[in-house]
């Protein structure tokens, strides 16, 4: 009998999209087996914390139980493939980025038929489904796999809810008459830094090219397999995919996938991302159907006191056995709602002390915050228990400056390796020490710009009143319609810093 480890348990979940009786299968093992308590996830899978050890199997096997795995969820393969969760239907976009999301996963799935020998067996070592056993080769991983995870994301121009741009590959779909034709692949993009390595940043991805619906899969599987070769694996704070596109530069990139994949790579089509949506709120689906986005804060579904989110979730996925869709903000879509319902489905949020998006500040609404301590054994300070009340601050300060309706996106982290991906928001929080956060700034909510170091070794508890100069200079030189973030980008650092009576560093 070893130590009564905890660990953290990470479904994979393509596109955010699960059953009712998916959730609920969720919602009984952190009962069951976690600490009661369930986190949607910044790339729109589920996480179950504190399990103890001995307890991994039978909640993995819960897990695989209601279909769902957490079979690369983590690793150095593909990880989850992220997409757009709304769910429109008066086109078919919605559902192909959906689809796109499923078909990726499962290509870049490992074959592995060790997870299933660890995790799936019964008490006895019996296999409960042989096909699930047979010994296959990995025909894209190799015996290596990657020298480093993987990840994926998919969303349009107009909503880039998904942050394409931090991902490997980031996919943009492309529509002409109401259809997807294609994706404009952007690779390379990845948050992760170690701020004592100065060979570590945080990346954009850059465009690779269009590609049509029926060759995303080949491509795709082209790039996995160039990173496979070519990336560094002498170095693991090298690794990532955004060191090889950056070092050989885009040009040499794009001819080694397409070398990879045998055809020349198209030239990207002129898009621009130009819109976010969080999809909270009630929305019309276009069948005659409602969807509902609830704001989940920080993504941790529990009860806690009056706010009993995990009592009311369950109440509404009990009596009405809706499909769901956890977004890449750590929230979730209740779908194919009938508007005669609607009343009473605000009335459980309501009963469970949940509050409807048109009640919560837009900055509540777009801000994340990883885990951290004590969740997390990299945290090397506070993020997800201090984030509401640093909110709280925030919006007394933005109203007391009379910028409440100001939407400034707001990414917190425990540590540099930038899980909520902090280094693309209006306002981003990461990590230094122990109480002590770099202050970002002059990214903004549509992800397409990297933020700059504003301050360093911020205390917690004086980020908003660094912050407060800033906002009175943005309110005061502000342009027409101008956001903060693209304010502190326009003025630059050095600007701001001498406004707010701060020495350049
Ligand atoms: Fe942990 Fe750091 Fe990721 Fe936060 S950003 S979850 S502290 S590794």
């Amino acid at each position: 009998k070893g130590k009564a480890y905890s660990c953290m348990i990470r479904t994979r979940v393509p596109g955010g999209k699960v059953t009712a009786e998916q959730f609920l299968a969720e919602l009984d093992l952190c009962e069951q087996y976690g600490d009661g308590t369930v986190r949607l996830t910044t790339r729109q899978g589920f996480q179950l914390h504190g399990v103890i050890k001995g307890n991994l199997r039978a909640a993995i096997k819960g897990i695989n139980a209601s279909k769902l795995t957490t079979l690369a969820a983590c690793g150095d393969v593909n990880r989850n493939v992220m997409a757009c969760p709304a769910p429109y239907k008066n086109n078919s976009v919605f559902d192909a980025m959906q689809d796109m999301a499923y078909a990726i996963a499962e290509h870049l799935k490992p074959k592995t038929t060790s997870y299933f020998d660890l995790w799936i067996t019964d008490e006895e070592g019996n296999k409960t489904n042989e096909a699930e056993f047979q010994p296959v080769e990995e025909p894209i991983y190799g015996k290596v796999y990657l020298p480093r995870k993987f990840k994926i994301g998919i969303a349009l121009p107009e909503d880039n809810c998904v942050d394409i741009y931090t991902q490997d590959i980031g996919l943009l779909g492309i529509v002409e008459n109401d259809q997807i034709i294609g994706y404009n692949f952007y690779v390379g993009g990845g948050m992760g830094v170690t701020p004592s390595n100065k060979k570590t940043y945080a990346a954009l991805a850059k465009p690779l090219g269009f590609v049509e619906n029926d060759q995303v899969l080949a491509v795709a599987e082209a790039v996995v397999k160039v990173q496979r070769d070519f990336g560094n694996r002498e170095d693991r704070k090298q690794a990532r995919m955004k060191y090889l596109v950056n070092n050989w530069g885009i040009e040499k990139f794009r001819e080694k996938v397409a070398e990879y994949l045998g055809a020349p790579i198209t030239d990207p089509r002129s898009v621009e991302v130009t819109g976010i949506d969080d999809h909270m709120g009630w929305h019309e689906q276009g069948d005659g159907k409602l969807f509902l986005g609830v704001n989940i804060e920080n993504g941790r579904i529990k009860d806690a006191g009056d706010l009993r989110i995990k009592t009311g979730l369950r109440k509404i996925l009990e009596t009405y056995k809706f499909e769901a869709r956890i977004t890449a903000k750590q929230s979730v879509i209740f779908c194919d709602i009938d508007p005669s319902d609607r009343d009473a489905i605000d009335e459980i949020l309501v009963e469970h002390g949940m509050k409807k998006a048109d009640e919560l500040t837009l900055i509540r609404r777009f801000s994340m915050a990883c885990p951290a301590l004590p969740m997390c054994g990299l945290s090397v300070t506070e993020s997800e228990r201090v984030m509401p009340e640093l909110i709280t601050e925030f919006e007394e300060e933005l109203a007391r400056q009379g910028l409440q309706d100001e939407r400034i996106s707001v990414n917190m982290t425990g540590c540099p390796n930038g899980c909520a991906r902090p280094y693309i928001p209006d306002i981003g929080l990461v990590g230094k020490a122990v109480g002590k956060y770099t202050l970002f700034l002059g990214g903004n909510s549509l992800g397409n710009r990297l933020a700059f170091i504003y301050d360093d070794l911020v205390p917690l508890g004086e980020i908003t009143s660094r912050l407060s100069p800033v906002l009175e200079y943005f309110k005061e030189a502000r342009q027409a319609g101008e956001s903060f973030g693209d304010f502190c980008h326009r003025v630059g650092k050095e600007s701001l810093q001498e406004k707010a009576g701060l020495a350049a560093k």
